[in-house]
């Protein structure tokens, strides 16, 4: 099935966003030079590099020098996989991929780089605290084009990617930059031009919802103190996702709550 296909598909693209994280934070080319085990410096080859069917033969540590590596790299990969495949049933829910429009079609490919850089986002922010401008700058610009071919109005994006970076760039003005960084302010932008208006309202509201659940947790849990610093980025990725698929039907429910 179909699927299948999508799903193996993401599996291979979230080792991609793999290599892509960790040369990104090592500053290295990531369309250059072969993988290598970050602790014997082995050269890894393909039979190592498998999405998940390695990790889980290899019992999730190196051929090599039988040092564990991260949990992050299945992790990645099974989400990658899950997430372009919830798109493709999204946007065909027939599963007839030869059935899809052409607009269809561009918004699939165009949710599933958007949804790559999400990922990238999502997973560099919660182990570095950092947005990379090298990251955010390249998806604005294509988010901005696609949604224009999509027909989307450009003012609307626009305004929607000006109230995003603008709460955030109120709060860093408010708070001299110690509640939030700059790149909040890039991704709040990123935020309005991939889901436009009034959707950018729905994915803040989102944010905030997960980020206030997941940090109460995170207190009980002990594994946070008050006034620790949080990765707000991976919140506000999350609920990027979460708008861009199911926005319409969240609000549709919130909205029959009050009638
Ligand atoms: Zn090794």
């Amino acid at each position: 099935m179909i699927v299948v296909f999508v799903f193996i598909l993401g599996l291979f693209v979230g080792s991609f966003l793999n290599v892509v994280i960790y040369r990104l934070h090592r500053q290295e080319s990531f369309v250059k030079g072969f993988s290598k085990c970050l602790f014997c410096g082995h050269r890894l080859y393909t039979k190592d590099l498998v999405p998940l069917f390695s990790y889980f033969y290899l019992k999730g540590k190196c051929r090599y020098c039988r040092h564990r590596f991260s949990h992050q790299y299945p992790l990645v990969e099974l989400a990658t996989a899950f997430s372009l495949s919830l798109i493709f049933i999204t946007i065909s829910p027939s599963f007839d991929f030869y059935a899809l429009q052409p607009g269809n079609l561009l918004q699939l490919l165009s949710w599933w780089v958007i949804t790559s850089f999400l990922i990238v986002i999502f997973v560099y922010d919660l182990k570095y605290y950092l947005i990379l401008d090298i990251v955010i700058f390249p998806i604005i610009l294509f988010s901005l084009v696609a949604n224009i071919f999509l027909g989307y109005n450009v003012g609307e994006l626009l305004l929607a990617a000006i109230i995003g970076g603008g709460f955030f760039g109120l709060q860093f003005i408010l708070s001299k930059g110690r509640w939030i960084g700059g790149g909040d302010i890039r991704l709040g932008f990123l935020m309005g031009i991939i889901l436009g208006w009034p959707h950018i309202f729905t994915a803040l509201f989102i944010a905030y919802i997960i980020g206030s659940l997941v940090s109460i947790f995170l207190l009980i849990a002990d594994k946070k103190k008050w006034g620790d610093k949080i990765p707000f980025g991976t919140f506000l990725t999350l609920a990027t996702f979460i708008t861009l698929l199911y926005g319409d039907r969240l609000i549709d429910w919130y909205l029959s709550l009050f009638i």
